[in-house]
């Protein structure tokens, strides 16, 4: 299964096993910056929620975005509305 680069760095992450408490515990960690996921004993289901951390992070990259860009997009319509406008108008 692949694993998406790491959310925080794009770093080469890295999957581990260990025993806890008598159990194979599974976790996703990044080889650069340390960055892991929960323990689960579920190795799919680690590299599957290591995987969609990702998504959300680029996600939340977008909507950051977006939420920055939106007042000069609202202002840039307005001055090419009141130019046009006049424009009409004249
Ligand atoms: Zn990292």
């Amino acid at each position: 299964m692949r694993l998406e680069p790491c959310p925080c760095c794009l770093g080469k992450p890295e999957v581990s096993d260990m025993r806890v408490a008598g159990i194979h515990m599974w976790q996703v960690h990044c080889t650069v910056c340390g960055l892991a996921s929960e323990l689960d004993d579920d190795r799919v289901f680690s590299i599957q929620r290591w995987n969609r951390r990702l998504e959300r992070a680029r996600m939340k990259t977008w909507v950051t975005f977006l939420a920055g860009v939106l007042p000069f997009l609202v202002v840039i319509a307005f001055l090419i509305g009141s130019y046009t406008g006049a424009f009409i108008f004249r």
